[in-house]
């Protein structure tokens, strides 16, 4: 038997290459959710806004694991693992063998231990269940405080504010959206200040308030925020549990090698939970693109050798309509150089290295990202003085002026 624990997008996808590549053995999926793999993007966004049928994050329909003859065991939870005998316990006790085993356990989200974050009303996104409560609680003109301005804080506070909601995004750093360098996180500022969003960096919030129900959060420096919901969005932790529990080597995440294998070889690992060798050390990720990936590799390695897994690294993100998308790796210490007017709402900023692409960020550019993977796909040396004449037709149509060197 195959088993495959978990039930998000790398166990989906995982599933879809083994069949693909001909797997005609048992094939189990165990996931403690009540439904089939699929995704969580739209948690945030169209699903949030009640804009997205439950159905459509499905990664494949039922149809296919009827046809596929994939048995998805669903709120079933893996309590148990013994890489020695090759045996997964369940929680009701039953105990099963394995052949091969594939772990895509995911990330969980970080609650942090602030005063009255038990409190009704006050959220985690993770997963349908809480998408649902979080949405229950977007009525026109209520409060809502988003702690974190990372995607997930940004998504939410944006889909919170166009559903009518009074939002306050609160930032323990001075930017939002870092991650993506300083170019899209004014950007995205000035977006949400525009939508009205209230943004407040380098504040913190001390304790939530409320009788059973949150009704306000108390900041650092005494001001207070009447909210009926509050979303925490400071970030995610592996669930590495299982993995301790069998002894495999665990670092930040479950460590693997270029073929998704843990210490013990027959176990794999794939998606958020997977940290694996990356240029200059070892890399996790949480982000879409990554687990269908390695969900794929870590199939093809359940089946035979395989190249080392490698991928550029691509993360994409939605803000008031807006697509922000990213490839490559930002060095917050290099310089970058800028494409089109961040005030038009299409731009693109850049990082190279010895006129090497290293990062790419666009908002609403498709183009200059599908140019930019083809130059580091290709390795091609680029002229910053041409990137007029070499980038995508987008750049040369918009009004040309000086490409603006920022060096901060
Ligand atoms: C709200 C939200 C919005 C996002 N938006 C974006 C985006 O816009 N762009 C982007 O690039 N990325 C986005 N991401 C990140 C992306 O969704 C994740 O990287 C991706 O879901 C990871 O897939 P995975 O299969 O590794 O893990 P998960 O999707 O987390 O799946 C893990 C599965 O394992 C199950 N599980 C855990 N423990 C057990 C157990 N003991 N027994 C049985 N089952 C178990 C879980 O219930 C779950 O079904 C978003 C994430 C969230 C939460």
């Amino acid at each position: 038997m195959f088993a495959i624990v978990g039930g998000g997008l790398a166990a989906g996808r995982a599933v879809e290459r083994l069949r693909e590549l001909g797997f005609d053995g048992r094939l189990v999926v165990f996931t403690d959710e009540p439904r089939l793999p699929h995704e969580r993007p739209p948690l945030s966004k169209q699903y949030l806004r009640g804009q997205l049928p439950e159905s459509r994050l499905l990664v494949r329909p039922a149809d296919f694991y009827a046809e596929n003859a994939v048995e998805v065991r669903t709120s079933t939870r893996v309590t148990g693992l013994s890489a020695l005998d090759r045996t997964l316990t369940l929680a009701d006790g039953e105990r099963l063998r394995y052949d091969r085993l594939l772990l895509t356990l995911g990330s969980e989200a970080i609650r942090p231990a602030i005063p009255g974050a038990d409190l009704t009303g006050v959220e985690t996104l993770r997963t349908v269940e809480d998408a649902d409560r979080i949405r229950q609680r977007l009525r026109k003109g209520s409060g809502v405080l988003v702690l974190g301005a990372g995607f997930l804080g940004s998504e939410v506070a944006a889909t919170a504010r166009e559903m009518g909601c009074e939002v306050h995004l609160v930032e323990a750093g001075n930017i939002a959206l870092g991650a993506l360098g300083p170019e899209v996180a004014e950007w995205a500022a000035e977006q949400h200040r525009e939508h009205g969003v209230q943004l407040r960096t380098g504040a913190t919030v001390t304790r939530f308030e409320g009788s059973g129900e949150v009704e306000a959060a108390v900041l650092d420096g005494g001001s207070v925020i009447p909210c009926q919901l509050v979303v925490l969005a400071v970030g995610a932790r592996p669930r590495v549990q299982l993995a301790q529990k069998a002894r495999l080597q665990v670092g930040d995440g479950v460590l693997v090698d270029g073929a998704c294998r843990t210490s013990v070889p027959e176990i794999l690992a794939a998606g958020d939970i997977a940290r694996f060798p990356s240029p200059g050390g070892t890399t996790r990720s949480e982000h879409w693109d990554n687990a269908q990936l390695q969900g794929r590799h870590a199939a093809e390695s359940m089946l035979g050798p395989v190249e080392d897994f490698s991928a550029l690294p691509y993360v994409w993100t939605e803000l008031y309509g807006s697509t922000v998308q990213q490839l490559g790796t930002w060095a917050p210490a290099r310089p970058s150089l800028v494409r089109g007017d961040p005030a038009s709402g299409r731009f693109t900023a850049l990082q190279l290295d010895g006129g090497r692409l290293r990062a790419c960020v666009a908002v609403n550019q498709y183009p200059a990202v599908k140019w930019a993977r083809q130059v580091m796909e290709s390795g091609t040396i680029l002229d910053p003085d041409k990137l007029d004449e070499d980038g995508p037709r987008v750049w040369s149509e918009q009004a040309r002026g000086p490409l603006k060197l920022r060096l901060d």
